[in-house]
């Protein structure tokens, strides 16, 4: 046998025992089964948490969290128990190391961040931003981004069934905290999706519609099975694609009887007609992939749909190795058919230093993990560059890891570019972290903040003519 870097293990799935809870010692399956039950349950804030988890979870913890939520907190909490529940799985609520396994367990890091958490040097990058991919600048009608050729994002609603702290559309899903106002849509929900239906009744070179949000499972099934329906009566669309987190975060929601019914008549519609369905879902960790999870995911597929995909974030603390990729990549695959996909590296949002890594260490995280998994199930790292779109982390043109920033290129214009001329020759920036940099790096942006002038840099330049095509990967000599 030879001995390699990531050794494979199958692993066995295992629905945490929640009645090692104290405020749900007495909840019964069939109210864990249920989505309504898992809905109304949910834990919206530090009181209603306590009360879950008891004596164990301590003061400091409390009061860290309440720190955050206070003065960092970008999203409001809301978590639900079946995602409470898988972290610290196998520690007892009442057990001396409770608090500190939930401190250090990768769920709750991101789905319920404690002011500890955050860097104290630099929460935010100088350059962080809300909205930070521009989407709303690309909206062709409200919520309806085109931001590549030929899809686009539909973001139907601006709610979720969960809220992760790292959220990238901070700027409009979920409610208010005490540092972040919420943008709200100005039309009402059914003009919206009118409004969207029709634009791509007029534009028909775009063949691929994400419906997202927020996450499709809080739209009321009828209304979400009535937009999938008219999107399907639109010959140019071929591929449909329903963002879910809830997939993982409340599978009880994808489980339940109606909406297997309309999925199974959606399916059937889709492949009459030769059209795509998939579900995207959002798993960071392998101990999220429940049995429960793997029923939603094999139900889904027994619907007729074409696949179940994970788009993952990488993040600091929560899966940033290439075991913890591996494991939930496999976790994925082999327990609940769900084709790993992507993983994001983290938007520069407001707060999110903490989470981020460096393009230098996803470039990394990226070679550990090839040649373990089948090829088409070798999820990419991404890093989704403002004003280009998503990038795999080695189609870098320019990389200068003193100052921490990349530079990159872009091959489509976008409504925004329609009438520059050099878009497809300039190059987009993207910042790594700066407690990542090297000391100079790290003292050239405190000096600039300092300065007051962080927002100095230097400047991203234009490719050659013929430079459409980058001329090095970052990682390879310049001259090459
Ligand atoms: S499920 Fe998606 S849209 Fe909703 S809070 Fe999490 S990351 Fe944001």
């Amino acid at each position: 046998m030879i001995e390699q870097p990531y050794a494979y293990r199958r692993a066995d799935l295992a629905e945490p025992d929640w009645t090692r809870l104290p405020g749900w010692a007495r909840v019964t399956r069939e109210e864990w089964e249920s989505a309504q039950w898992q809905r109304a349950h949910c834990v919206k804030n530090i009181r209603q948490l306590r009360q879950v988890l008891g004596a164990g979870l301590s003061e400091e913890f409390c009061a860290d969290l309440e720190r955050d939520q206070r003065e960092r907190a970008t999203m409001s909490m809301l978590v639900p128990p079946q995602m409470l529940n898988t972290m610290a799985p196998l520690v007892a609520a009442d057990a001396a190391g409770f608090t500190a396994a939930l401190y250090a367990d990768p769920v709750r890091r991101y789905m319920i961040p404690v002011f500890s958490d955050r860097r104290a040097d630099w929460p935010s990058h100088p350059y962080a931003s809300r909205d930070s991919l521009h989407e709303a600048e690309m909206w062709a009608v409200e919520g309806l981004t085109h931001r590549y050729p030929t899809k686009v994002l539909a973001e139907v609603l601006p709610t979720c069934p969960q809220y992760c702290g790292h959220c990238t559309r901070m700027d409009l899903v979920g409610n208010p905290t005490p540092v972040i106002a919420k943008h709200k849509f100005a039309l009402a929900r059914e003009d919206r999706l009118g409004a969207m239906i029709a634009y791509l009744k007029r534009t028909p070179g775009v063949r691929d519609v994400v419906v997202s949000g927020g996450d499709v499972a809080n739209l009321p099934w009828p209304r979400l099975e009535a937009f999938v329906a008219a999107l399907l009566e639109i010959d140019s669309i071929r591929d449909i694609r329903l963002a879910s987190k809830a997939l993982m975060g409340l599978p009880q929601f994808w489980l339940s009887d109606e909406v297997r019914a309309g999925m199974a008549r959606l399916g059937a519609t889709a492949r009459e007609r030769g059209v795509s369905i998939a579900i995207h879902t959002h798993v960071n960790a392998a101990q999220s992939v429940t049995p429960l999870v793997a029923r939603a995911a094999r139900a889904m597929l027994e619907t007729g749909i074409r696949d179940v995909r994970n788009q993952g974030v990488l993040l600091h603390g929560v899966n940033d190795s290439a075991q913890a990729l591996l494991d939930l990549s496999f976790t994925l695959l082999d327990g609940a058919n769900i084709m790993p996909y992507y993983f994001y590296m983290c938007d520069m949002i407001p707060g999110s230093e903490h989470w981020r890594l460096s393009l230098a260490q996803a470039q990394s995280l990226q070679h550990q993990i090839m040649g373990y998994l089948p090829g088409f199930a070798t999820p990419r790292i991404v890093c989704d560059v403002p004003y280009v779109g998503k990038r795999w982390v080695h189609q870098v043109s320019r990389y200068d890891t003193r100052l921490g920033i990349s530079y990159w290129t872009k091959n489509y214009r976008t409504a925004v570019e329609a009438d520059d001329a050099l878009a497809l020759r300039r190059e987009y920036a993207y910042y790594d972290p700066i407690h990542t940099l090297p000391a100079d790096g790290q003292q050239w942006w405190l000096d600039r903040a300092r300065g007051g002038s962080a927002t100095v840099v230097p400047e991203a330049g234009l490719m050659p003519e013929a430079g459409l095509a980058p001329a090095g990967t970052g990682l390879t000599p310049a001259a090459q």
